[in-house]
């Protein structure tokens, strides 16, 4: 199907849509243990399920924890896959009151979005290949919801186009919109019994041509430390400060091992959050690594500075905890024979981009369900500088991104795929 005359359709479908879904707070909570952890989560969701409903989808649904799926019918003897985005934002900036700005011919200068938050060129280069042309951006006071909103428009401007050019050959479209992506718990309560496909792509990535098939492995570390408490008039000797220790704890991990001091392979450790008291203290961290191996050497470190500790301080007990979240996707993507990374690149060609395979620095949907049997590889959705007030997203890559799904639902119908779930 000869989609290339059609950029303006994709421009203002895309655009429209994505103003739209922008101004829906669906900030999560990973403190809150409902699915989903906001209310927020549900109302997009409905209002998904609903525009599904009337661009064609059959078996459209909202399950009990917030997911979204449904179906757009293709020929049977063609194989599936299955599109995923999510519906939550960030909560590491703020997501209510969304006010979307729309930089038509942006000029390539620096944007003052608000008093102290401006986007600039320097700091953000990618902002360079979109002068002259449309970016959005927030007002500065929040995020912009690029993630993932930026995918939930390319898909369902995507589903929108095959429903109305019905002339290419192509499988079943399965959609699965998930809530709490952020909080690390997006498919915990996937629905796999609506899901045929054997092979998935999540539309969560970021700048124009970006597909990801590796990611990092992930631990968390829970570090406890027990104090004894004493009136401070009669302490002497005698207390032991949990609050102390933990700070201590803190200040020993190798800084040089942190997000902050570290790019590329390197993985890190870091502490996401603080709290305690003289009796009772703990740390929680994560621990990323493209290798396992990588996690374990940094958990066995956490563990022997625990010890330590607790020598330097009788009385004190100091306890890690570490679990495994997700592993690196990789393994799981290649190990399956699946053609679904080929594929997604070549439509990636097709949509007019390089692709450009990076590996994130993060976890996403695809890990679990890629180590579950259904290799899930990621692709960009045009957004860039996420979870801060500074994001923006590019409308030349947020095309790309729904024109790339277009063409792999046609040369999907066309691959052989292998994987068994
Ligand atoms: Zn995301």
């Amino acid at each position: 199907m000869d989609i290339s005359k059609c950029g303006d359709w994709f421009e203002r479908r895309i655009l429209d849509r994505f103003l739209r879904y922008v101004k829906i707070d669906t900030t999560s909570d990973r403190h809150n243990k409902h699915h989903p952890s906001t209310p927020g989560q549900r109302v997009f969701a409905e209002a998904l399920a609903g525009e599904l409903t009337r661009l064609g989808c059959a078996g459209v649904e909202v399950d009990r924890y917030g997911y979204v799926s449904a179906r757009l019918a293709g020929d049977p003897a063609a194989p599936a896959v299955v599109l995923i985005a999510h519906l939550d934002t960030s909560s590491e900036a703020p997501g209510k009151n969304v006010k979307p700005r729309v930089h038509e011919k942006y000029d390539g200068r620096p944007i003052r979005l608000s008093r102290d938050v401006t986007l600039d060129p320097a700091t953000s280069p990618d902002l360079l290949a979109y002068a002259g042309q449309t970016i959005v951006t927030s007002s500065g006071d929040t995020l912009l919801g690029a993630d993932d909103k930026a995918g939930l428009a390319a898909i369902v401007t995507a589903v929108e186009f095959l429903s109305l050019h019905g002339e290419a050959r192509r499988g079943d479209i399965e959609i699965v919109f998930t809530p709490d992506e952020e909080t690390g718990r997006g498919t915990d309560r996937f629905p796999w019994d609506k899901i045929r496909a054997k092979a998935a792509v999540t539309v969560d990535g970021s700048g124009d041509g970006i597909v990801e098939a590796e990611c990092f492995a992930a631990y968390r570390a829970l570090v406890a430390v027990a104090g004894r408490s004493y009136h401070p008039g009669e302490a002497r000797g005698r207390l032991v400060n949990a609050v102390e220790i933990a700070a201590e704890f803190a200040s020993r991990v190798p800084k040089e091992e942190s997000p902050q001091a570290t790019d590329d392979r390197f993985g890190y450790y870091a502490p996401v959050e603080i709290a305690g008291t003289i009796e009772n203290a703990r740390i929680e961290y994560i621990i990323r690594d493209y290798e396992d191996a990588g996690c374990r050497r940094r958990i066995a470190a956490l563990r022997a500075l625990a010890a330590s500790l607790a020598r330097l301080h009788p009385g004190a007990v100091v306890t890690v905890k570490a679990a495994r979240q997700y592993s690196n996707m990789k393994k799981w993507i290649d190990g399956s024979g699946s053609p679904v990374l080929s594929v997604l690149k070549e439509a990636v060609r097709r949509a007019g981009v390089e692709p450009k395979e990076k590996s994130i620095r993060g976890g996403t949907d695809g890990a679990r369900l890629s180590e579950k049997g259904l290799p899930c590889p990621n692709v960009f959705n045009g957004g860039y500088d996420y979870h801060s007030r500074a994001e923006w997203a590019a409308l030349p890559a947020m095309v790309h991104s729904a024109r790339t799904l277009v063409y792999f639902a046609e040369l999907w119908a066309e691959s052989r795929p292998s994987a068994s779930k």
